[in-house]
């Protein structure tokens, strides 16, 4: 058997055409949702992140700032952008890009963010609304994975699911959203006793480890889920030949390149689970998607409660509008 592919890509593309018209109603009522993205220093991968980011914006008719401290920046100033920020009625969400400089304090920054433009889902009072499951806005890799599932029609109430790894910004907020959809939830982390044991019982596996390949074939149960948040670098070759070993094509294209991107789980499990997001292409694209989406739901909850969301007769159908 071979898992249905879950693909991410395809799923963002539809997101995006919803979210455009969804910009393009509030932009006609004079409501353009904005992301203000805060990029300190000059880390060309941050700045390729935040350039996609702004990208996104552009796509969807959202406006969008960009705002870069030097690399010297202080937590003073940095508090002082954000309130900046707060205080700004037309940005309704504000990103501040991940690794902050040494100097900065970056707890106290991301808890600085007004907790209704925290688009990115980090501040304890999101955090806290997620727990305690009412509306607010949700870190954006685990809403993703959720978009996933549902979007796939992957019955989750009821299933036994299994979510590998306990960070504040994936594996927690996963477990929470899956517990409120009604799984049965299990968190593993470093000292889980029998993860494979573990694993072997699950309907529906999030794996968000960063351990290429560690999840091997014969732990997925046949027919389980697998989404597969892992996001790992391959540059050795040895390692490259133990996950790609039944893959010629991608072996070949690390060989060429001398670098290639693997998930948590070995792709093996692609011949045993029923359903499994591919890595690159599963996860990954749906990052941005649903933080356009946050701020879209931003612009909404702070600016547009009565707005309707669908296009009524006579309104727009597409197109950035407003201002
Ligand atoms: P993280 O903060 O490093 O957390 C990793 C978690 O995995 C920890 O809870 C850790 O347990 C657990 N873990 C590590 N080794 C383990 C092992 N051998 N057995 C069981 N559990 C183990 O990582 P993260 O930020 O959550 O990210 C996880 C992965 O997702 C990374 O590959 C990252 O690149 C990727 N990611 C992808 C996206 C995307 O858009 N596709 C977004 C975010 C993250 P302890 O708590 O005990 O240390």
């Amino acid at each position: 058997m071979t898992a249905r592919i879950l693909d991410g890509a395809k799923i963002r593309d539809a997101m995006f055409g919803e979210l455009k018209d969804e910009v393009a109603i509030l932009s006609s009522a004079g409501i353009r949702p904005g992301l203000a993205a805060v990029l300190v220093g000059s880390d060309p991968a941050s700045q390729l992140y935040v350039k996609s980011k702004i990208a996104a914006c552009d796509q969807l008719g959202m406006a969008s700032g960009l705002i870069t401290p030097l690399a010297s920046a202080t937590t003073a100033e940095m508090l002082a952008i954000v309130e900046d920020l707060n205080r700004d009625n037309d940005t309704d969400g504000i990103l501040i890009q991940l690794p902050l400089p040494a100097q900065v304090d970056t707890k106290r920054v991301l808890e600085a963010v007004d907790p209704a433009k925290d688009v990115d889902g980090f501040h304890p009072v999101n955090l806290g609304r997620l727990v305690s499951g009412r509306p607010g806005l949700v870190a954006c890799t685990p809403a993703g994975c959720m978009e996933i599932l549902r979007r796939n029609e992957i019955r989750i109430e009821g299933a036994n699911a299994v979510v590998l790894g306990r960070s504040d910004i994936v594996g927690k907020p996963m477990a929470l959203l899956l517990m409120h959809a009604n799984a049965t939830v299990t968190i593993c982390h470093s000292k889980t006793k029998n993860l494979a044991d573990v694993v072997r019982g699950a309907d529906i596996v999030v794996a968000a480890m960063g351990r290429a390949g560690f999840v091997e074939a014969d732990w997925i149960r046949p027919g389980a889920a697998v989404i597969d948040v892992g996001t790992n670098r391959l540059t050795e070759a040895a390692e490259a030949e133990r996950l790609f070993r039944n893959f010629p094509s991608r072996l070949e294209k690390f060989r060429s390149k001398g670098n290639a991107l693997a998930g948590d789980v070995h792709p093996d499990a692609v011949n045993v689970a029923g359903a499994m997001t591919p890595v690159p292409g599963g996860v990954g694209p749906m990052t941005i998607t649903m933080l356009m989406s946050n701020t879209v739901k931003a612009a909404r909850m702070r600016r547009a409660k009565a707005i309707p969301r669908t296009i009524s007769a006579g309104g727009p159908s597409s197109g950035s509008g407003g201002r």
